[in-house]
């Protein structure tokens, strides 16, 4: 457990932001620290109860860009800890307070859409906007962001930007370093910076992504500009292929999309992964799932090539209505993770995911890897319920694998992370950087695989180290987040290129 390096006490702490922002924005009930001071990585030991790292000082509210600026002065000048947050849907500990006595920065109620520019198609929002409010507006007025990952009832803005977050609809519209036109953050010495909103700009590296996907570990996003697209809701088309090898599916999905064809959805399931969707989906099966949408006589185009390129290999076709009943109930609300916690509690029995990304030569080696050595290696083998992957983002170059893994616990609750969880993690990203892919592909780095994250990078680790150093020199910004830390609470920085 890493200490606060800072000399001010818990309570001169709450007292200082109490005195920057009143107390309305400052909550320090018991229940709230503990729940803050973890996400959904430790979704299982919360259920039960169980909060066994630092606990939060305080979660305080900001309502502007001048008090997010107020409060990092404030955290940067005392070596206070900070983790910000927005939605609260993060998977991978980038929520966890590491670090005794941080101050959780909840930006949820910076929730104001500034302006929606219909002639130049942009949308800019404060961080706390849920992406659903926000998509909703846009609906009505016949405009949509293209970004529909499955957190969107709950995902807000800001947290959507820093985690380099990912729609069901990315290969037509991208992801959304691709819809990021511009936006405001806020660095450790309170430094409020602006990215202007252009179309494209030649004037040196793209400083958008220093901001995008730093997961709070070097600034704070206040304000978001992301692209809009007509929206055509009454055109979609949607298709459903069994076949019996999922090579044989890596290869249909590489055919439509390097062919030059850009399906919104385009996904390929392992017989057990699609059988969670569709309880009778069979066993010997792997399923496509592609959907065209956009102008009609381009939906026509996308939709023709795909039946041509079905028609070309062995496969039995699922009804239009079957997958699209399925895509309306995909998202996860407040609902869904409610009936999970109950699940969990009553049955002791729980799934988790690990998404990398592989060229397109790789793939269904890295997805027989990952599922013999599982099959193979892993000590609790027995509880393990259900091991899948899918295919759900496709590019020219390659696509990710979404490995799903459930599994039975047969251990104290305290131990569900070390026998089930890391292991099996472990192996996946593993294996991913073994075939020469990436070990996240947009769930982040958060605290869980910064034992990676050099090995990511390689000889270009230092560059991410020197803006770790430039901007966040006593690694305030949610240590352990990304950087690895040591055990004084400093950032696991490299000075020049290491391979
Ligand atoms: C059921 C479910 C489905 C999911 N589906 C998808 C999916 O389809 N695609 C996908 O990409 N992800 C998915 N996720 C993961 C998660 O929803 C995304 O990572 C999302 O982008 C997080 O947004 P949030 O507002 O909830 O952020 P939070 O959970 O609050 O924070 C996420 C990370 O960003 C940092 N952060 C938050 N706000 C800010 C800010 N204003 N400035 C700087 N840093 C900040 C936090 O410190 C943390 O490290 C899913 C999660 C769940 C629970």
């Amino acid at each position: 457990m890493v200490n606060s390096r800072s000399t001010m006490s818990r309570a001169d702490i709450v007292r200082a932001v109490t005195d920057l922002l009143g107390a309305d924005q400052v909550d320090t009930d018991a229940t709230r620290l503990r729940e803050s001071s973890v996400d959904r990585f430790r979704k299982y030991t919360s259920v039960h109860g169980i909060y066994d790292g630092p606990i939060p000082a305080a979660v305080v509210y900001p309502t502007s860009t001048d008090q997010v600026a107020q409060l990092l002065d404030f955290a940067h000048r005392e070596r206070v800890a900070v983790v910000p947050r927005t939605g609260g849907t993060s998977t991978e500990g980038g929520l966890e307070t590491v670090v005794e006595d941080a101050l959780v920065i909840d930006g949820s109620r910076m929730d104001q859409v500034l302006h929606v520019d219909a002639e130049n198609m942009m949308a800019t929002t404060q961080c706390g906007v849920p992406l659903q409010d926000l998509e909703d507006l846009l609906r009505a007025q016949g405009l949509t962001t293209g970004h529909s990952p499955q957190s969107k009832p709950i995902a807000q803005m800001g947290g959507l930007v820093a985690t380099r977050s990912i729609g069901q609809f990315s290969t037509l519209y991208g992801a959304i370093e691709d819809m990021v036109v511009g936006l405001e953050a806020v660095f450790p010495r309170g430094q409020v910076t602006r990215i202007k909103n252009v179309p494209r700009r030649a004037a040196g590296p793209d400083i958008r992504h220093v901001v995008i996907g730093n997961e709070g570990a070097l600034a704070f996003i206040t304000e978001v500009t992301v692209k809009l697209f007509r929206w055509y809701p009454d055109n979609t088309r949607y298709f459903g292929f069994l076949l019996p090898d999922f090579a044989a599916g890596v290869a249909l999905l590489r055919e439509v999309v390097t062919a030059g064809y850009r399906p919104s959805v385009a996904r390929l399931y392992s017989p057990e992964d699609a059988r969670q969707h569709f309880p009778d989906h069979p066993m010997d099966q792997n399923l496509v799932v592609l959907t065209a949408e956009g102008p009609t006589p381009l939906v026509e185009a996308t939709a023709t090539a795909i039946e041509a390129m079905a028609a070309a290999v062995e496969h039995q076709s699922i009804s239009e209505t079957v997958i699209r009943a399925w895509f309306e109930s995909l998202n996860w609300g407040v609902d869904k993770i409610a009936a999970e916690k109950s699940v969990m509690l009553e049955t002791a029995h729980l799934g988790y995911t690990t998404e990398v990304s592989v060229d397109w030569s790789r793939t269904a080696e890295l997805y027989d890897a990952v599922m013999t050595r599982i099959r193979t290696t892993f000590p609790r083998l027995a509880d393990l319920t259900m091991l899948g992957a899918h295919s759900s983002h496709s590019y020219q170059t390659g696509t990710n694998l979404y490995f799903v893994y459930d599994y039975a616990i047969t251990c104290e609750p305290r131990e569900e992370i070390d026998l089930y969880h890391l292991p099996l993690n472990a192996i996946i990203v593993e294996e991913a950087l073994r075939v020469g892919g990436s070990m996240v592909h947009h769930h982040g780095v958060g605290k869980y695989r910064t034992p990676w994250v050099q090995e990511e990078h390689g000889s270009a680790y230092y560059v991410l180290s020197g803006l770790k150093r430039v901007f966040d020199p006593h690694n305030i910004m949610n240590p352990g987040s990304v950087y690895p830390m040591d055990e004084d609470g400093r950032a696991v920085l490299t000075e020049s290129p290491v391979s």
